[in-house]
């Protein structure tokens, strides 16, 4: 049997990946989404979001998700909630795989996102799942009453310790300056919220427990605990195109296009979203980099097939 041949496949599928979906295949392109077997990205691990322009009471990011992803349906994308396990960007078609299949395409759009940076302290690892964490969404509900510690000072930090407050007795944030990097209003809230501490210019230096967090080891002291939520950035999701696209020192992959702005150095693959933005990283910022490359693939696709 032939295989068939998409004019664009989108690997990822937050806000990017679903814009460029409802765009290319608004345009009458044949397009395959490969979406994760966790589909959505980031935002299906948050709650209420209260600055993406159409909901002035503001909407749950997954809902938010579910919305952009039946948008794309109707338009008629395909969509696989599968992992991409391999790409070859070396001729054209290019290929791309998954566990159970070898997909094909004339351009690609990689919007696969970013993924939750770690400490990086031995038994941090060891504990996740067992009070170590990095969504207070999924797991806040288990520390109901309990003492947790925030590392970070972004606004995904705030957002976890104001979040943890509607279950836990206390929280602690641990920030390794003596000021937030946060927006002004996450701040005000963290601040006026009696259940939140913060401890400045404190490190985690050790997770403490066997089975279960007991406490964490800090730059200035010992804290008693029974969860750890880390909320310290993210990293881009471009494993698996190291050595097949331009990566910058910090692993975000390089939108270089001259006449095609987010084409990367391979003609035909265009990047979108948190994958390459280490700037702004916003649900709006990232839909309207998908919106981008769909009308750069779009046009390049126009001319040179
Ligand atoms: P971020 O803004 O990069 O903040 C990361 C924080 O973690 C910084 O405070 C940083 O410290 C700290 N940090 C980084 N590495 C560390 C380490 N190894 N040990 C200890 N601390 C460490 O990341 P983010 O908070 O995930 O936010 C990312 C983007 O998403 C931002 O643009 C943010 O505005 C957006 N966002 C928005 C919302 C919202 O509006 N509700 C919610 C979540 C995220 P320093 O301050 O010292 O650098």
């Amino acid at each position: 049997m032939l295989m068939e041949i998409y004019d664009v496949i989108i690997m990822g599928s937050g806000p990017a990946g679903l814009t460029a979906g409802i765009y290319t295949s608004r345009a009458n392109l044949k397009t395959l989404m490969v979406a994760g077997s966790k589909w959505g990205g980031q935002l299906m691990l948050t709650t209420m979001v209260e600055n993406f322009p159409g909901f002035p009471e503001g909407i749950q990011g997954p809902d938010l998700m579910a919305a952009m992803r039946k948008q794309a349906e109707r338009f008629e994308v395909e969509i696989k909630d599968e992992d991409v396990t391999g790409v070859d960007f070396s001729s054209r078609p290019f290929q791309i795989s998954t566990q159970d299949s070898v997909l094909s395409a004339q351009a690609v759009i990689v919007a696969t996102g970013a993924e939750f940076k770690w400490l990086g302290l031995p038994n941090e690892q060891k504990l996740i799942g067992r009070g170590v964490s990095a969504c207070a969404t999924c797991d806040g509900a288990f520390f109901k009453d309990k003492k947790v510690v925030v590392v970070g000072g972004g606004d995904a930090a705030m957002e976890e310790a104001l979040y943890l407050t509607k279950f836990v007795g206390e929280v602690t944030i641990v920030h390794r300056r003596a000021e937030f990097k946060a927006s002004k209003i996450m701040q005000d809230k963290v601040f006026a919220n009696a259940k939140i501490k913060v401890n400045w210019n404190s490190e985690v230096k050790d997770v403490l427990g066997e089975s279960k967090v007991e406490g964490v080891v800090t730059t200035t002291g010992s804290i008693e605990c029974d969860g750890l939520f880390v909320a310290i950035g993210h990293t881009p999701a471009t494993k698996l195109f190291a050595e097949k696209i331009d990566l910058d020192p910090k692993f975000f992959a390089k939108r270089l296009g001259e006449k095609y702005p987010t084409m990367s150095n391979i003609e035909g693959v265009f990047v979108a979203g948190d994958v390459h933005d280490c700037r702004y990283r916003q649900a709006i910022t990232a839909a309207g980099y998908g919106c981008e490359a769909a009308l750069d693939a779009e046009r390049w696709l126009s001319e040179n097939t």
